[in-house]
């Protein structure tokens, strides 16, 4: 298991090159960084200088966002080798990895829409973010049903609002200080209510340049974990932007936000298998150094049922963000409850591995050096994200 590059049976030339190099950088480049960016002050940690830019940079330059691999690879192999790249990202830094994959959606978005002027305009060289959550709604934005919050349905319930006027969207409001990569980010995928004048209670998914005059944000939060990846508010105050800007209106919105949690549900799970694997390989090691009782800790029972738990939770972790993200390809309209259960179960994997592997190193655990205190914030911070478990069985439920 410490050694992923045993080369797993069935992965060709192509998935097991592009795993080595993801490995390669994670290792050298990402958990270093990492591990810098999470001692750095917020408001510094993303300045000129910060080594997140010189990380980007090579994560651009590698290729690993994927963006060339559409269309030269079948739908099969780029989810399998997006699974594989996603692990070996979270093993290395699960925050500079979540900044890397929310930098994408926008262009997913634009790819989704099938429209070449936007796909011109919303590339994957952006760093893009996705502004769902308001201030008042988290988690009833995540209820693409609004079976599970009927309340919330009516404008009044809403932060932000895009009115048409003829040929152009005005937008008001505000997203939540969630909104990963909103403090660097060049465009965003913006989800909000949408008055059209005959609907004024609908829902669209709009493409949104960043640089626009009435756009203002927050300060980058200083957050439990996760600090590589910067979360920020982002205001909007009279902001115009072409109508075609918008994707997908009223009508189709239920429909993609659910598709769109159910694709990112496997990606997540493979993010949060890669940090649990990380936290398991630390306590390994460290059980074969630390002498207590005359012996190396691995050698005491308790230490060892607890990495074999470890091992045993990460390869369940792994099969099943692997056949969600498989049966996603056969089936794009798979059921909630399914695709979910790799964002539930793999995000509690990675809480109660990153838990095991603060109990295998005792008191030294505490400390940052010793690179689990900070997986343990990161598990723990990257859990709320794609909404919090229960909302999201919630849902789940409703398909059973
Ligand atoms: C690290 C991180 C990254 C994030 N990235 C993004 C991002 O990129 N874009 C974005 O838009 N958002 C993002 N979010 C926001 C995230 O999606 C929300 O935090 C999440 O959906 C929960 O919303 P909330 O925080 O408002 O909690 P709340 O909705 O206030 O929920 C609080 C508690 O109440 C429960 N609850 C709420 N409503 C109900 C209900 N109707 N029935 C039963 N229980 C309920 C919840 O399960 C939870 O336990 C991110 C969050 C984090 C922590």
């Amino acid at each position: 298991m410490s050694d992923v590059f045993e080369r797993q049976p069935g992965l060709s030339d192509l998935e097991f090159s592009m795993q080595e190099t993801a490995h390669r950088f994670a290792k050298d480049i990402m958990r270093p960084a990492g591990q810098t960016i999470d001692r750095m002050d917020p408001e510094l940690a993303f300045a000129k200088d910060s080594p997140y830019w010189a990380v980007r940079k090579q994560f651009c330059d590698l290729g690993l966002h994927l963006g060339e691999l559409i269309g030269e690879v079948t739908p099969m192999e780029y989810s399998r080798i997006n699974g594989l790249i996603a692990e070996e990202l979270g093993w290395g830094d699960y925050g500079l990895a979540g900044s890397f994959f929310a930098a994408s959606f926008p262009a997913y978005l634009a790819m989704m829409s099938g429209r070449p002027e936007l796909m011109e305009k919303f590339h994957y060289n952006q760093i893009g973010c996705w502004g769902l959550t308001e201030p008042n709604h988290g988690s009833d934005q995540i209820d693409y049903s609004q079976a599970i919050s009927p309340h919330a349905r009516g404008g009044e319930a809403s932060d932000c609002v895009a009115v048409r006027k003829g040929d152009k969207l005005i937008i008001n409001g505000q997203k939540s200080a969630w909104i990963s990569n909103g403090y660097i980010a060049d465009v965003m995928s913006l989800f909000c209510r949408y008055d059209d004048g005959d609907n004024k209670n609908g829902r669209a998914a709009i493409l949104v340049p960043l640089d626009l005059p009435g756009i203002s944000r927050g300060k980058n939060i200083y957050k439990l974990g996760l600090r590589a990846l910067p979360d920020s508010e982002i205001f909007f105050d009279d902001v115009e932007v072409p109508f075609e800007n918008l994707v997908f209106g009223p009508e189709q919105y239920p429909h993609v936000l659910r598709g769109i949690l159910s694709g990112g549900s496997g990606p997540v799970g493979a993010l949060n298998t890669g940090l649990a694997r990380a936290a398991y390989e630390l306590a390994l090691n460290y059980s074969k150094d630390r002498v207590q009782g005359g012996e190396p800790i691995f050698n005491h029972k308790n230490i060892r049922i607890k990495l074999a738990t470890m091992f045993q939770k990460i390869t369940a972790s792994r099969a099943l963000y692997r056949h969600v993200m498989e049966q996603n390809v056969y089936n794009p309209e798979l059921s909630y409850s399914v695709s979910s259960a790799a964002k539930t179960m793999c995000v509690e994997t990675a809480i109660d591995v990153t838990g095991l592997a603060f109990e295998v190193f005792g008191g030294a655990a505490v400390v940052f050096e010793s690179g689990i205190e900070k997986l343990l914030r990161d598990a723990r911070t990257g859990s709320i994200g794609e909404g919090q478990n229960d909302m999201v069985r919630l849902l789940a439920s409703l398909d059973l």
